[in-house]
């Protein structure tokens, strides 16, 4: 079937995007009435978050055109759409997940709850995204700031979704550990959670502060991780030996995800040029999509693990 046309505004300076001109004439769907892209400087204030993002912006959408523009090719749809599919794809895990893997590697209530969370947190993570990347165009600051702090809560719980399987299954055995970790967590995600009320949380004053509390709470589970390995009698232990590895590719994805995020790469090298497709933003989302995925497979890993090795005789009186 042959792709129609972009209908393209003529205020908007599309006839300087080559990569946009070849994304449009591509884009199989027609922009919807009432919707037209800006540049960085006709955008409001409140929305000038990268300034090496030229041009494609939405701006100043009622609600139901927010929604509409998920058809639009906008500097937001990748975004969009990388954490739709994302839902799309821990919705299908967690399908297989209480079809199939669960009941194959002889999981009990405590697996099914553990993984029902974990993916559930995980879904939660992407569809706070997608509401903030449909609705940041929206004709209210008001608006988009709720949005905001929603993708920011989402991330908290995205994180929790990491936190519950990896403590639960890494301290299987010790159940003291297992609840002290888990009450941590909890707490922790909490306390971000209050933080966030305070109104200038989501002020542009404040993203270094924001941003140092969620390093924060990634970082935290570092203790979690060393104490592991020491109670597995160290680095020569096999289940150390088996799992840190998974556990030190998750931090490097998280490592490089972050650095994308904060530092504006590759955008920033080529302003203007990667408005629609590459830039840094569009990279965190992939490689946080990623991560969670490789997490996923850790724990499954990790369960099997569990359900095949019985728990040594000293961790079991020690719970
Ligand atoms: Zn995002």
């Amino acid at each position: 079937m042959p792709h129609k046309p972009l209908k393209l505004h003529k205020s908007t300076k599309f006839n300087e995007l080559g990569v946009y001109q070849w994304l449009a004439s591509h884009w199989p769907v027609h922009v919807p009435r009432g919707i037209r892209l800006y540049t960085f400087e006709q955008i409001p204030l409140y929305m000038k978050e990268n300034p090496y993002i030229t041009d494609g912006y939405r701006a100043r959408l009622q609600s139901k055109l927010c929604l509409k523009s998920i058809f639009i090719l906008s500097n937001e749809t990748v975004n969009i759409w990388s954490h739709l599919l994302g839902f799309l794809l821990f919705f299908l895990l967690g399908v297989n997940d209480m079809c199939a893997v669960l009941p194959a590697s002889g999981a009990n209530r405590e697996d099914y709850v553990i993984y029902c969370i974990a993916l559930f947190c995980f879904q939660v993570c992407m569809l706070c995204s997608v509401g903030y990347h449909l609705f940041s165009c929206h004709l209210s600051e008001k608006t988009c700031r709720h949005w905001l702090a929603l993708d920011y809560a989402g991330i908290s719980v995205g994180i929790l979704g990491c936190y519950v399987p990896g403590v639960f299954y890494a301290f299987y055995c010790i159940a003291f550990w297992r609840q002290v970790y888990l009450v941590t967590v909890l707490a922790l995600i909490l306390a971000v959670f209050l933080a966030q009320i305070h109104p200038h949380y989501h002020s542009r004053e404040w993203r270094h502060q924001r941003t140092a509390i969620f390093c924060s709470v990634a970082c935290y589970g570092v203790i979690p991780a060393i104490h592991w390995v020491w109670l597995n009698g160290s680095f020569s232990s096999a289940v150390v030996q088996l799992f840190l590895p998974r556990v030190m590719v998750m931090y490097l994805i998280a490592g490089a995800a972050f650095l994308f995020y904060i530092s504006k790469i590759p955008e920033c090298y080529f302003p203007g040029q990667l408005n629609y497709v590459g830039a840094s933003h569009q990279v965190w989302h992939v490689l946080v999509v990623f991560m969670l995925y490789w997490w996923h497979q850790t724990s499954v890993y990790l369960m099997n693990f569990r359900h095949s090795q019985p728990c040594p005789p000293l961790y079991t009186s020690s719970g």
